[in-house]
C-alpha cells in the first residue's frame, strides 16, 4: 500500500510503497483512513523543519488530522465506527503528567506524536491504532470531522485564556486568519464575546467573508482597540501587549520568530498574563467534537476544500484560498 510522508535519507517529501499494518493485538483496532487534514505542521514538516522518523526507520508517514473507520474492532470499538485519533502519545517511561493522560503537558518532551514525531501517521490507506487514543465522531459530523483536532488545539487555548483571566472577559482580538485563527474566532463567538479578527488577507479575500458572516469584525490595516483576551494565531507582531485592557491575557497559539517585548511595570501594574498552549488533552478534544455540533454548520463547512489523494504534493507546497485542505483516501 502507498504512504505519503517523508524520506529522511533523501530529505523528500513522496509517495513509496510500505508494509500494510499487521493485525491488531489486544487494545488496538485497524483503521481505514478516510479523510485527512493538512496543516501548517505538515508544511514545515515537509521542508525538514522538524520531525522524526520511527526509531531504526527513515520515512515517516505524515497526516496527523485523520477522520477513519474502524475495519476490525475490538470490545471498545465494532466494525464501521467512524473514529479521529489523538496524536499525542506518552512518553516512555511515562511522567506524572502523561501518566494522568495529559500528554500535552508532558514534563520530558520525549512525546511521540503520530504523523510528526517519531511514530508513523494516517496518510495511508490503513493502519493499526490504540483503542484508547480513539474519539468517536457521531455520523452527523462527518463532513466536518477533520476540523476536530485543530479545533481540539482552540478548545484548550480558550479554557486556558477563560482561566487566567481574573474576571469575565467580553472582548477579543485574533491576530491571523489561518484555519487556527478562524475557529478560534468561532469558538469565542459561541461563548458570546465580541471578536475582532486581524489579518493581511483584503476585504473581499473569501475568509474574511466567512468571518464577517460569523459575526467577527474583522481590521486589515487599522489598529484594533484594546480587549481582554488577545489570541495570536499568526506567529507575528511585537506589541501584542498594548492591544490588551487591564487584567487581560495574552494567549500565544502562533509560533513566531518576532521577540514579544515584555514591559514589566505595565505588566505589573495592569495584571497581564502571558500564556503559550499546544496540543490538546482529551477532554479538549471530546469538546471540540461537541462544538462542531453547535457552531453554525455552513461556516465550518465553507472553511473546508476536498480533494482527492492525487493532489496531495501541491498541498504541501501551494498556498490555499479555503483555509483548510482535506484528501480523501477512500
Ligand atoms: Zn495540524
Ligand atoms: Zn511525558
Amino acid at each position: 500500500m502507498r504512504a505519503i510522508g517523508l524520506d529522511f535519507e533523501q530529505r523528500t517529501l513522496t509517495e513509496q510503497e510500505v508494509t500494510p499494518p499487521r493485525a491488531p493485538q489486544a487494545g488496538e483496532v485497524l483503521l481505514r483512513i478516510h479523510e485527512v487534514g493538512i496543516c501548517a505542521t505538515d508544511r514545515e514538516l515537509s521542508r525538514f523543519r522538524f520531525g522524526l522518523p520511527p526509531e531504526g526507520e527513515s520515512f515517516l508517514t505524515l497526516g496527523h488530522e485523520a477522520l477513519a473507520q474502524v475495519e476490525v474492532g475490538d470490545a471498545q470499538w465494532a466494525k464501521g465506527d467512524w473514529v479521529a485519533p489523538m496524536i499525542r502519545r506518552s512518553c516512555s517511561p511515562a511522567c506524572d503528567h502523561c501518566l494522568r493522560g495529559r500528554r500535552d503537558l508532558c514534563q520530558t518532551g520525549e512525546y511521540l506524536e503520530r504523523g510528526i514525531n517519531r511514530a508513523h501517521g494516517y496518510l495511508v490507506p490503513f493502519t493499526v491504532d490504540t483503542s484508547s487514543e480513539l474519539l468517536a465522531i457521531p455520523e452527523t459530523l462527518l463532513d466536518v470531522a477533520a476540523l476536530a483536532e485543530p479545533l481540539s488545539v482552540v478548545e484548550k487555548a480558550v479554557e486556558t485564556a477563560l482561566r487566567a483571566h481574573p474576571m469575565q472577559p467580553r472582548t477579543a482580538i485574533v491576530m491571523g486568519a489561518g484555519p487556527v485563527g478562524i475557529l478560534t474566532a468561532l469558538l469565542l463567538l459561541l461563548k458570546g464575546l465580541e471578536v475582532n479578527v486581524v489579518s493581511l488577507e483584503p476585504e473581499d479575500h473569501p475568509r474574511v467573508q466567512l468571518l464577517k458572516r460569523a459575526g467577527a469584525a474583522y481590521l486589515r490595516d487599522r489598529r484594533p482597540s484594546r480587549a481582554d483576551l488577545v489570541f495570536e494565531a499568526a506567529g507575528g507582531a511585537a506589541d501584542l501587549l498594548d492591544w490588551l485592557s487591564p487584567c487581560g491575557v495574552l494567549m500565544l497559539i502562533g509560533a513566531g520568530e518576532e521577540e514579544l517585548s515584555l514591559p514589566p511595570l505595565r505588566m505589573l501594574v495592569d495584571n497581564l498574563t502571558v500564556a503559550g498552549t499546544v496540543n490538546a488533552g482529551r477532554s479538549h478534544f471530546e469538546q471540540a467534537i461537541e462544538d462542531l455540533g453547535r457552531i453554525q454548520r455552513p461556516l465550518l463547512a465553507a472553511m473546508i476544500e476536498r480533494r482527492g489523494i492525487g493532489q496531495w504534493r501541491e498541498s504541501f507546497t501551494g498556498s490555499a484560498v479555503i483555509p483548510k485542505i482535506v484528501h480523501r483516501l477512500g
